[in-house]
């Protein structure tokens, strides 16, 4: 037995007519969501939505709550909605504020990151919007499980296969942010991260607007990543995107 769920991490909201050339002027809420992979002693959970506030994130922290404030009520946080402890693996699809935030409540998992995650958290560039004191201090010498080769897999995308037995594979997604992960799980579900803000959003990359741009860490690629999950799920595949509403508490899989 084994099961998908999904959990809202707090949220955001944006003006799309901001975001997107020619799209209505009206806010959009954004949910932080990570989703949990439970299959025998295994619980895998896949990005950690926001930090509590306050955040004390310096003058790069106040910058991004400008532009997406969050909102983070009472019971929001991950840790408030499963037990931490009971975590085997988190998998970071990249760095931005809103997949880190509760990192801090899992000491005792392994971590998964990209080679390209690994590089941002050495050597961080502004348009990375790396929030390094949303991450606690021992999470310099955190458990990271070795990747294993990625590898063109079905559909075309470039797979890793986490724990060796099909259930799990890392997909790169290159695009959003430098080492952006996704997840195939058991085959039939794409966790997509952050390759688009939203299902509907997946292909209108040409229409988004230079602010907006300028956090993309390379849209020509990001445009390529669409184009090969929009093929994707032409062939049957789901997509679930990390900012998308997901009816919580029932099996996604
Ligand atoms: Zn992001």
């Amino acid at each position: 037995m084994s099961d998908l769920t999904y959990f809202a991490c707090g949220e955001t909201s944006h003006d799309m007519s901001r975001l997107l050339r020619g799209a209505r002027r009206e806010r959009r809420v954004f949910p932080a969501g990570a989703f949990l992979y439970r299959s025998g002693s295994r619980r895998v959970l896949f990005d950690t939505g926001y930090a509590p506030p306050p955040w004390r994130a310096g003058p790069t922290g106040w910058a991004y709550r400008k532009m997406l404030p969050p909102r983070v009520g009472a019971g929001d946080t991950i840790a408030e909605q499963l037990d931490p402890s009971s975590i085997t693996h988190v998998v970071l699809s990249h760095l931005h504020p809103d997949h880190i935030g509760g990192v801090r409540f899992f000491p005792h998992a392994e971590f998964i990151l990209s080679e390209g995650v690994r590089r941002t958290l050495e050597r961080p560039r502004l348009r990375d919007g790396l929030l390094r004191r949303l991450l606690p201090a021992w999470f310099r010498t955190a458990t990271v499980l070795p990747l294993p080769e990625f590898e063109i897999g079905a559909h075309g995308l470039r797979t890793a296969d986490l724990f060796g037995d099909g259930t799990y594979l890392l997909v790169d997604l290159p695009g959003h942010a430098r080492g952006h992960l996704g997840a195939l799980v058991e085959h039939e579900v794409l966790l997509a991260g952050d390759a688009a803000w939203g299902r509907d959003l997946l292909g209108a990359e040409r229409r988004i607007r230079p602010l907006p741009r300028l956090v993309s860490h390379d849209m020509t690629r990001q445009r390529e990543t669409a184009q090969r999950l929009l093929a994707a799920e032409q062939a049957g595949l789901r997509l679930l995107f990390s900012h998308d509403h997901h009816p919580a508490g029932r099996n996604l899989l």
